[in-house]
């Protein structure tokens, strides 16, 4: 078994863990919240390393990133548990499974970076369930892949802790980050945590360099009010930035959270345009194509830029990080490694 990162011994034989900002407390025989990391006798061990229940070869729009290598393939791995409990998860059956993951296919980082360049992929995401608590593979990992000229990427739900994402940010290049609500209550309630440590790293992952997008996937009734989205949308300006591409999606019942149904588009478009009216330069809408808000436009004359379909991404009035139309300047990032 690996030998975790990011803890301290403790009274006791206990180990506190830093990784995500639970900061368990982990008595000896015993696991953190995620289910991952594990005390035996005083030294915490991270149970999944190079253990992986999803691999798949994706268009990087799948994560969805649209600002960050448009077009192009990323080799995406997934292990099991998360340091969330949220009651629609949608990747439930790996988020929550109990496994050993002993029992799970193991893939050395080296063959992980091989496969990625075999199968013509231009990144590595960790995807599918949460990559803070796989911390010291992904580093692995990434580290060979920087070296290949791969680009990285998490798909994170943004519990890491400062100390933890500082390790990563020499090999980590994209930070795709749900903020699932603007709310305390409903980070409580829905998915056992806090919303300030997200935000927190967010504006850290900025300073740090990364490449941000930001989902937000609105739930009818808990998270879809004017007053809520508009504060996300001025604290994401304010903060992250206006070129920041923030996902609006649509819900689906899923999991526990089985009493209300899928968000009306019509919803969605009115979210979609107050963020606009916001300041926010590139909202984008998911889970509803085909759908013309899937597009980048030129937010100073509104010509279509990058046009998508799908998972598929073409370039239209857009040439050298400009619109072909305006001389408006588009902001993505285009260059792997
Ligand atoms: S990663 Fe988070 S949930 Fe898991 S043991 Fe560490 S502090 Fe607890």
């Amino acid at each position: 078994m690996h030998r975790a990162l990011q803890w301290s011994p403790a009274d006791e034989g206990a180990a506190k863990c830093s990784l995500c900002n639970h900061r368990c407390m982990i008595r000896k025989g015993k696991t953190g919240i995620c289910g991952v990391r594990e005390n035996r006798d005083g030294i915490l061990y991270a149970t999944t390393y190079g253990r992986v229940s999803a691999e798949a070869v994706d268009p990087i729009e799948k994560k969805p990133l649209y600002h960050f290598l448009p077009g192009t393939l990323s080799y995406s791995l997934g292990s099991i548990g998360c340091n969330f409990h949220c009651e629609h998860c949608q990747n439930w059956h790996i988020s929550r499974s109990e496994r050993d993951p002993g029992g799970l296919p193991h893939l050395p980082p080296e063959e992980g970076v091989r496969r990625a360049r075999a199968s013509g992929c231009s990144s590595i995401s960790w995807t599918y369930n949460e990559p803070t608590i796989w911390h010291e593979y992904t580093l692995a990992m990434g580290d060979l892949a920087r070296k290949a000229s791969l680009s990285t990427v998490y798909v994170t739900n943004g519990y890491i802790t400062e100390e933890a994402l500082r390790e990563l940010s020499p090999m980590l290049q994209a930070y795709r980050v749900d903020i699932k609500a603007f709310s305390e209550e409903f980070y409580k309630k829905v998915c056992g945590a806090r919303l300030q440590p997200v935000l927190d790293s967010a504006v850290l992952a900025r300073e740090l360099g990364m490449h941000i997008e930001v989902v937000n996937l609105v739930i009818p009734g808990l998270n879809d009010s004017p007053e809520e989205t508009g504060a996300l949308v001025k604290w994401i300006v304010e903060n992250l930035g206006e070129s920041t591409p923030v996902h609006f999606t649509r819900f689906h019942p899923e999991y526990h959270m089985q009493d209300r149904g899928v968000t009306p588009p019509s919803v969605l478009e009115k979210i979609y345009r107050q963020a606009r009216d916001l300041g926010l330069r590139f909202p984008y809408l998911g889970n509803v194509f085909p759908h013309p808000f899937e597009n980048t436009y030129c937010p100073r004359c509104g010509a279509l830029c990058i046009e998508r379909r799908g998972f598929s991404a073409a370039f239209r009035n857009c040439s050298g990080h400009a619109c072909t139309k305006c001389g408006e300047t588009i902001e993505y990032v285009d260059t792997p490694g």
